[in-house]
């Protein structure tokens, strides 16, 4: 459903992104991993539409979507889920669930959401303030499915949060995974990406050097982040 050729991206006079190729299909979990500035974050803020590419294609469901802002790509359902979870402090769960469009006709619905979220269906009422840091990050997931995003593209999902909530948003990522959803992640925590994906894009220097599965991923840990 994705599919990146040839991204090149700039800041001022250093180039960050080098000729990144990058695929995702249907179903299909993938992660970005590699040393500080390799260019993971640059990456999916070029694919979203945050940073601008200077070269190169990012075909989405078919249709080249290179030269679409950023609510574009949005509404052609490529997800973001933010690092800092962007979630209105001011409003309750519910309403930063009901609050952003959907995007085409495979949004879950508030049922189906607090059915995969528990916590956030006893928490519906409570305001965004109030959230501890795996609700939020389970809210921001469940916004962008609430939105019916036929692809989740997640800054490290499992930064900040305890073993446990950890396990429960890997969970969730293997459920969302088996409703074809694809979903294109940044993660440091080799445990946690290895058991969530199933491939994995080394960056180094602004380019990928090597596509590693499970297996490599957790036997060259200590070498490669
Ligand atoms: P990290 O995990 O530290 O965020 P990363 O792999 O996501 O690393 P990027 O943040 O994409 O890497 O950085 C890629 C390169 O671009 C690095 O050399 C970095 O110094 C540079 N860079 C990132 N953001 C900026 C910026 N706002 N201005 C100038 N250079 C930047």
């Amino acid at each position: 459903m994705l599919e990146v050729t040839g991204l090149r991206a700039w800041y001022g006079e250093a180039q960050a992104l080098h000729g990144v190729d990058v695929r995702v299909a249907e179903g299909e979990v993938v992660t970005l991993v590699g040393r500080n500035g390799a260019g993971k974050t640059t990456l999916v803020r070029c694919l979203i539409g945050l940073h601008r590419q200077a070269g190169g294609t990012v075909s989405f469901l078919g249709r080249d979507v290179s030269r679409l802002p950023a609510h574009q790509r949005a509404r052609a359902g490529m997800g973001w889920v933010q690092d800092d979870r962007g979630i209105y402090a001011s409003l309750t769960v519910e309403e930063n669930l009901l609050l952003p469009p959907k995007v085409s006709d495979r949004a879950w619905t508030l049922e189906r959401i607090y059915e995969a979220f528990p916590v956030l269906a006893e928490r519906r009422k409570a305001s965004g303030s109030t959230l501890s840091g795996g609700e939020q990050q389970m809210l921001a997931i469940a916004r962008a499915l609430g939105t019916g995003a036929r692809l989740l593209l997640m800054d490290e999902p499992s930064e900040g949060l305890a073993p446990v909530v950890v396990a429960r948003i890997g969970a969730i990522i293997r459920e969302i995974k088996a409703t074809g959803v694809g979903v294109l992640l940044i993660e440091q925590n080799v445990k946690f990406a290895a058991t969530v994906a199933d491939r994995h894009y080394l960056l180094s220097q602004g380019r990928i050097v090597e596509t590693l599965d499970n297996a490599d991923l957790r036997r060259r840990e200590g070498e490669l982040l």
